[in-house]
């Protein structure tokens, strides 16, 4: 159960439901959201006291019961979508951002050169690895503090936000004092101390589902950083490990779309290292667009063939400007079913049926 304190409660009113619970013999985890106290009660055994217990109290705003072992991040929480700022994106509502880069930043004309090409399409957020977790360890392991400054530099000069990971919890400092949103990758998502020491920046955070977590690990690992008081969550499904080895990882789409019952927070799909192939970059985000996402991070170089990483799935400048092209029309239907449920008629025949043509568009 969680309860949230309205934003005068003083320390006194947040006592005395701590005081109650204990009392019933639960447990309760404070969080200090952005300007509220919320106190998660744990039940001992499997009873919770009943709502009116705690709503009875001062200051108290609202008690809510959620089943689900993820409680802040769940819908059952919070039933509307939330949406996060980045810079100028907003995710999860009727903007689609895209984030777009580089796997790592190599170099000062190739990180300025994306960056430039970015800011021409419109793309709001630069990403780009400075701390590169690879497979091998006699890989390129990124250019560190080096890139995070050129890609600073790249990202303010075009006016774009910077996406790039932190590795670990001792690099944390020196890459929030960079980035605009921390990305926490795959291999990183059940790190749960740094899960928790990035939920503590308050900054917005860029999950990454792991090679092989399921839903709930994935929905728990964002629970870890809302817990934190910081629920500027955005969720990336970048494909999970399955038997098939012909694509790099295998996109999870009904999972993304399934996160979005689950939870209130944005989802996002990385349909780069999801496929590993250029060739499915563009018709995995055409479908990541049609299951309901709420927008892409794909990889950008501007010679692939010569990337130091992940040049494989890398788009070229001019297959990217060819990913926005095609997108138009999905982007276009998305909007109309933002705009109003009729328009989505005006799409059927008479018998209602979908019309497969752009032009009802
Ligand atoms: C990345 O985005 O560069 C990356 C390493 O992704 P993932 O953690 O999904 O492998
Ligand atoms: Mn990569």
């Amino acid at each position: 159960m969680i309860v949230t304190m309205k934003p005068e409660a003083e320390a006194a009113d947040i006592e005395l439901v701590i005081e109650r619970a204990t009392q019933y013999g639960c447990r309760v985890h404070r969080s200090q959201g952005e300007e509220r106290v919320l106190l998660g009660i744990l039940a001992a055994g499997d009873r919770l006291p009943s709502r009116d217990v705690f709503e009875a109290l001062p200051q108290v705003d609202r008690v809510v019961r959620v089943s689900t072992p993820y409680k802040l991040v769940s819908r059952e929480y919070r039933a509307e979508p939330s949406e996060v700022r980045v810079g100028s994106a907003v995710f999860g509502g009727r903007s689609f951002p895209v984030i777009a880069g580089p796997c790592s930043v190599e170099s000062e004309a190739q990180i300025f050169e994306t960056a430039r090409f970015l800011r021409s399409l419109g793309v709001p957020l630069l990403r780009g690895g400075a701390f590169k977790p690879r497979t091998s360890p006699y890989e390129f392991q990124g250019l560190g503090e080096e890139g995070l400054r050129l890609m600073r530099r790249a990202a303010d000069e075009s006016g774009l936000g910077m996406v790039t990971e932190v590795l670990s919890e001792h690099d944390l400092s020196l890459v929030a004092s960079f980035a605009d949103m921390l990305q926490i990758g795959s291999r990183n998502m059940q790190n749960y101390a740094l899960l928790k020491a990035a939920g503590a920046t308050r900054m917005p955070i860029l999950l990454k589902r792991g090679l092989s977590a399921t839903i709930q690990e994935f929905l728990l690992a964002a629970e870890y950083i809302a817990a934190q008081g910081n629920s500027r969550i955005v969720l990336c499904e970048r494909g999970i490990r399955t038997f098939d080895q012909s694509t790099r990882n295998t996109c999870d789409l009904a999972g993304a779309a399934l996160l979005k019952e689950f939870s209130h927070l944005p989802v996002i799909v990385d349909p780069s290292h999801a496929t590993g192939r250029r060739s499915l970059v563009i018709p995995v985000s055409r479908a990541a667009v049609a299951v309901g996402a709420d927008g892409l991070m794909v990889e950008v170089h501007p010679a692939p063939e010569e990337a130091l990483s992940d040049g494989k799935q890398s788009l070229s400048l001019g297959e990217f400007a060819d990913l926005q092209r095609q997108l138009t029309p999905y982007l276009a239907l998305r909007q109309a079913s933002f705009d109003s449920a009729d328009e989505s008629v005006d799409a059927c025949d008479g018998e209602g049926k979908a019309r497969f043509v752009a032009s009802s568009v």
